[in-house]
């Protein structure tokens, strides 16, 4: 090897790179030009701890997958997130019922679980139904049979709070049953705060070699019909990865996202040269251009509800958008970790 191919490939192989065999010094470099100088980390607003943790596990040499995996799960285990894992908002018999997935870039595999209860970290079993099964999606009771049989434990996902603001619900519901509304108090501007918002963590990592990965966890629409599934554990609708491109993820209305796949299309649109924040808010167009029942219109003839993608391509270039404004999003990057405000389609009507 002449000398100075050997500093080009050490160069590389000290950027993470590994060198390929059969690829000369200039293809090397071509390659490499490719690849993000330094990790990138994306999630939801929510994901601020989790991008920090992602990030650090990266650096320190973890697969992309396990890191963005460890990151979620601190948000999965906080009482005080009411939209993800512990401590999430029920469904309308006030039991929590959580959706995940996962998607692994370099082998392009994936894994989730919908409707499991009782266990506070569906990513991780998400991770599990990927490795350990031939299969992609357990849903319900066979979700949680599959987590025990891996020694999950079982506990009661609802906390005081959730209960409260789920009861509150329940109480208010309908004037003509038998339950009678309680004295107006925390819960019940709790429960305005939270009745028609969505909640769910995304996050999606590229490392310096460009292998990139991704999870979305949730627990889903507050007060849903029991056994109702959203986008999040739906591969390509809530997460979709594609160790060429980029990885995508989306928090919002679960249903608009169903209909329309969203984030394999995010994931399409920076296949065709997008930027990720250019393909996201593409993607909010298409559900724009998508959405036709009169429910689901304001005055404008515009959604009346609001869906946000998150996304990362295989240079570490990044974005975010949503349908309407406002709200952001979080990232580490060679910067650190931080909000950034998110783009949006439309601006809000005055
Ligand atoms: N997308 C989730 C769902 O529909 C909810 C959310 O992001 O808030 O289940």
């Amino acid at each position: 090897m002449k000398r100075r191919d050997f500093i080009k490939k050490s160069a590389l192989a000290g950027a993470g790179l590994s060198i390929l065999p059969g690829i000369d010094g200039l293809q090397q470099e071509a390659l490499a030009a490719t690849r993000p100088k330094h990790p990138v980390v994306i999630s939801s607003g929510n994901g601020l701890e989790a991008v920090k943790k992602a990030m650090s596990m990266i650096k320190g040499g973890s697969d992309t997958l396990d890191a963005v995996i460890a990151g979620v799960n601190i948000v999965e285990d906080d009482p005080d997130d009411l939209t993800v894992g512990y401590g999430g908002l029920p469904n309308e018999d006030g039991v929590v019922e959580l959706d995940s997935s996962v998607m692994h870039g370099p082998t392009h595999n994936a894994g989730a679980v919908a409707s499991i209860r009782n266990i506070k970290n569906p990513s991780k079993v998400a991770k599990l139904v990927m490795e350990r099964t031939d299969h992609v999606l357990i849903v319900g009771e066979g979700a949680l049979r599959f987590a025990r049989a891996h020694g999950f434990k079982e506990e009661d996902l609802l906390t005081d709070k959730t209960r409260k603001i789920w009861l509150k619900w329940k109480e208010n519901l309908n004037s003509k049953d038998d339950w009678l509304p309680g004295p107006e108090d925390e819960y019940s501007q709790l429960l305005e705060q939270y009745r028609e918002v969505y909640g769910t963590i995304n996050c999606c990592a590229v490392d310096t070699n460009g292998d990139l990965s991704g999870v979305t966890t949730t627990s889903g629409l507050s007060f849903k019909i029991p056994g109702r599934v959203g986008d999040s554990p739906i591969i390509g609708a809530g997460l979709f990865v594609d160790n060429e491109v980029g990885a995508a993820g989306s928090t919002g209305r679960g249903e608009a996202n169903l209909k329309n796949l969203c984030s394999f299309l995010v994931v399409e649109f920076m296949r065709m040269g997008k930027s990720p924040e250019e393909a996201c808010i593409q993607t909010c167009q298409r559900i724009a251009d998508n959405t036709k029942m009169a429910m689901l219109l304001d005055d404008n003839g515009r959604p009346n509800f609001n869906v946000k993608f998150y996304a990362v391509n295989k240079k570490g270039q990044f974005g975010a958008a949503a349908i309407y404004e406002g709200g952001n999003f979080c990232v580490a990057d060679a910067k650190g970790a931080r909000h950034e405000d998110i783009a949006y389609l439309f601006k809000r009507k005055k």
